[in-house]
């Protein structure tokens, strides 16, 4: 097994289209905390433009890349970040460009899905919001978007407990 394979294990990661470059892993210190960062490089072929949906007959390209930072649990007791380099693309029949898509999280979401579960299982044990806001390093109102089967249930805020799914992303976002 590669040292990138050992490492997605260890990070829990399924994408299959990501490697881990040479120099993969460092201690950096982030607004007063000494984390660890884990860099990793997201590029594939694509088969159609996620924009326009146009079949990929030379008409996708390449077109640089954008470093992402997403959340992921804790390694060793350090909070652990991946930094990722997300494939930008170009698409000559509608001009769009856009950026590969990956399963660590959603979309426009910098905590990863991995976290989210760790927390929703926490949010079925007696622990305040408190405790587990500094365990997994998000705000307490982040956690109140969160629910142990995510649902749309906002903890706390019984009086928008039927937002639509959209209205729902809406407000995740702004708050996320
Ligand atoms: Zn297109």
């Amino acid at each position: 097994m590669s040292h990138s394979d050992i490492t997605k294990e260890q990070l829990d990661i399924l994408d299959i289209n990501s490697t881990f470059s040479e120099e993969y892993f460092e201690r950096r210190k982030i607004k007063r905390n000494i984390c660890s960062v884990y860099k990793r490089t997201l590029s594939y072929q694509l088969q159609h433009c996620l924009c326009c949906g146009t079949e990929n007959e030379s008409s996708i390209i390449k077109w640089g890349f954008k470093k992402v930072h997403y959340l992921l649990n804790d390694m060793a007791e350090f909070k652990t970040y991946l930094e990722l380099k997300k494939q930008r693309f170009f698409c000559k029949s509608c001009g769009q460009t856009f950026l590969a898509e990956d399963t660590i999280t959603d979309r426009h979401c910098w905590i990863s899905n991995r976290v989210k579960l760790s927390i929703a299982e926490r949010l079925t044990e007696p622990l305040m919001m408190g405790f587990i806001s500094h365990l997994k390093h998000v705000s307490v109102m982040q956690l109140k978007l969160f629910d142990c089967k995510n649902k749309i249930i906002l903890l706390d805020f019984p009086h928008q407990r039927h937002l639509t799914n959209s209205q729902y992303n809406t407000v995740e976002r702004s708050i996320l």
